[in-house]
């Protein structure tokens, strides 16, 4: 039987330049864990990725948080689990292409605690995004807005990770810092942005709190990426671009979002995307299918409603791109339903959660208990709908092998490694 050790921690570990024994393992710099019922879940802030692990790696952490050497049964699953970043190693990390899932699974399993919750710096935003997935809260919530009380709430819910977003972010720098300072520590934290604003500024906020940087940009198109995202006075595309830029200068891990419509989806134009962030320099990308919530409910968001054979085009490119060992990571959420799966804290400090029919609907607020805030989670939160949101869920049921287990590792491998990890993680139909 598993020991447990820690129910929640953060281990920074891996960057002292020591080299790294696999025998006796360590967690990775900005790795998150949390034990579950089947395991683990560990959060990789280099990636901003999940990674449920079975009762297998849970060994292997386990190892690694004891500073005790591990079984030599246990060598495979330490290998896989240092390729995808959980794992300090010396070298040889391999990008996930939709690996979510690492030992025996045959689903993504459900979590009843919150693996990450949405705040809001402010409900302010210089873009008219068409889907606008935020528009009925940021109508109601106007410019007002107490980060504090954002702060309080996010404190209370038990996720791994708090994304700051809004609105836009860059629109009330002083807010955006303010709420990072609260939560730095506390939380993992990644900052989105349309870069729709100056980022300059809060770099070293960002990189002080070791902060994910999530760039919105759905194409490389610019006519295209500014059609779907109106900036009123500046094209947004532009202003995604320069946010990329300076982060890269920066050295902030990074990641692009693309919300994934009826304009976009082409299968080609999804490769072409690919290939020109591969070529930008970007390492991490993740996919949003379209989802009917705020602006995308109504009837001007209906049009772009990516259509059924989305999820399968989307899995089709992850299997692509894990075939060809491309060097991007690559993540996709649900496409169809928002499904009970989001929680988002207003400006004002509320808790909602996307309901599958009727919008936001406040759960929780500040200044509750953290139990009460958690039984609100539970009550209202579909637990596979959360879990698969973060879990590449939506593409599991077109067999993209994202499950990574270590069927027949320390055979015969190739000098790159590419032959094992073929044997790991097994795309297929
Ligand atoms: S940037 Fe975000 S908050 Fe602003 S309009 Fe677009 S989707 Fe809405």
């Amino acid at each position: 039987m598993t020991t447990k050790v820690v129910q929640d921690s953060r281990v920074a570990a891996g960057a002292t330049g020591e080299p790294v024994s696999l025998t006796r393992p360590r967690l990775a710099a900005d790795v998150r864990i949390r034990t579950e019922p089947f395991g683990y879940l560990a959060y990789v802030g280099d990636r901003d990725h999940f990674f449920a692990i079975d009762h297998v790696g849970a060994r292997v952490i386990d190892a690694a948080q004891l500073a005790i050497p591990i079984a030599a049964r246990d060598e495979p699953i330490a290998r896989v689990l240092a390729r995808y970043g959980i794992v300090a190693a010396d070298a040889g990390q391999a990008y996930h292409h939709g690996v979510s899932l690492i030992g025996d699974f045959d689903a993504v399993p459900p979590i009843d605690r919150p693996l990450v919750v949405n705040c809001f710096a402010t409900a302010e935003c210089p873009l008219r995004c068409r889907y606008c997935y935020a528009d009925d809260l940021m109508r109601r919530e106007g410019k007002g807005g107490d980060v504090d009380l954002v702060a309080q709430t996010a404190e209370a819910v038990p996720a791994m990770v708090a994304v700051i977003t809004g609105g836009e972010p860059l629109a009330r720098i002083d807010r955006t810092e303010r709420l990072i300072s609260r939560l730095a520590g506390g939380k993992a934290l990644v900052l989105d942005t349309s870069g729709a604003g100056d980022l300059e500024p809060l770099l070293p906020a960002l990189q002080d709190a070791r902060v994910h940087l999530r760039v919105s940009l759905d194409s490389f198109d610019r006519a295209l990426n500014d059609r779907l995202r109106p900036g009123r006075t500046r094209s947004s595309g532009k202003g995604a671009r320069a946010a990329l830029g300076l982060a890269r200068t920066a050295g902030l891990p990074t990641t692009v979002q693309t919300v994934v419509t009826a304009a976009n989806d082409d299968r080609d134009a999804l490769r072409r995307m690919r290939d020109d962030l591969m070529a930008a320099g970007v390492r991490n990308w993740v996919l949003h299918g379209l989802a009917p919530a705020g602006k995308a409910a109504g009837p001007a968001g209906r049009a772009l409603r990516p259509d059924a054979s989305t999820p399968e085009t989307l899995a089709d490119l992850v299997r692509d791109s894990a075939m060809a060992d491309l060097p991007i990571n690559i993540r996709v959420t649900a496409n169809d339903r928002p499904g009970n799966s989001a929680l988002i804290i207003g400006s004002t400090g509320d808790l909602y959660v996307e309901h599958d029919r009727r919008g936001k609907i406040r759960v929780a607020g500040p200044g509750d208990p953290a139990d009460q805030v958690l039984a609100a989670c539970r009550r209202h939160v579909s637990p596979a709908g959360h879990a698969g949101r973060y879990l590449n869920g939506s593409i599991q049921p077109y067999g993209s092998g994202l499950v990574a287990k270590t069927l027949t590792v320390g055979s015969v491998e190739s000098s790159d490694g590419r032959g094992r990890r073929e044997r790991e993680q097994t795309p297929g139909r």
